[in-house]
């Protein structure tokens, strides 16, 4: 599950739905252990491109590369095998789940050879090491919005993501809760893992990222 660092490289991507070119010719370069803001209004392509990136979409035209070589993610899972973990605004959890049995969705061994006991401690070390205190025995529904959306990281974590793309992740939180959360973004860059950050607000991003790319109309106008 130990990915190494990748820089990623999505070159000329082109995605068109019925009516709308969401992403025309786009271009973005994420190096290990950046943090890189996406940054456009609504309906800018954002979310459309990082899908691409994530193997929810496939493109029209344009290729991505994971550390110089050329991938081609089917479904998800390939994305997640190959270190991609999303966070989407919409989480996908199991309300009636416990956050350990959440994170372990995402994993190919089926629950019965597992040791619960053990994953839970894992989740509770890590989740205490990036700073995302969480109850691994708790309910999904019994948490805050704020928590659950660590749970949806720490279940990319644990999966092995080296690339973590966090869709609108301060939409949701308090200003209280965005301050946790990018102490945890620089934690995981400093581990050379690479953070991809959808955003519509400049003011956010200036503080928490290296690099910001701007998107409108489903081009890049700038870097
Ligand atoms: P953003 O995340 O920047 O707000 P999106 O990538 O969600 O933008 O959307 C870009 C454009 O593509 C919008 O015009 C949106 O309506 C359209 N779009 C996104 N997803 C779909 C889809 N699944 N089917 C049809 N149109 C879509
Ligand atoms: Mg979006």
């Amino acid at each position: 599950m130990d990915n190494p660092p990748l820089a990623v490289e999505m070159r000329g991507i082109v995605k068109r739905f019925p009516g709308v070119l969401a992403n025309d010719q786009v271009d973005l370069r994420v190096a290990p252990g950046e943090v890189h803001a996406l940054l456009g209004e609504n309906g800018a392509g954002k979310s459309t491109l990082m899908n691409i990136l994530a193997g929810l979409y496939r493109p029209d035209a344009g290729e991505i590369r994971l550390n110089g070589q050329r991938v081609e993610f089917r479904s998800p899972k390939d994305a997640i095998a190959a270190g991609i973990g999303m966070v989407h605004q919409h989480f996908m959890l199991v309300e009636s789940q416990t956050v350990a049995e959440n994170v372990i969705l995402g994993l190919d061994e089926p629950r019965f050879v597992l040791d619960m006991g053990k994953v839970a401690d894992q989740i509770a070390t890590m989740a205490e090491g990036y700073g995302m205190a969480v109850d691994p025995h708790a309910r999904i529904w019994q948490l805050s919005v704020g928590e659950q959306q660590r749970v949806e990281i720490l279940k990319a974590l644990y999966i092995g993501a080296n690339i973590l793309v966090l869709d609108e992740p301060t939409a949701v939180l308090t200003p209280q809760e965005a301050e946790q959360l990018y102490a945890t973004v620089a934690r995981l860059a400093g581990e050379g893992k690479s953070i991809i950050f959808i955003s519509h607000k400049l003011s956010e991003v200036s503080s928490a990222a290296h690099k910001v790319t701007v998107l409108r109309g489903g081009r890049v106008v700038g870097t």
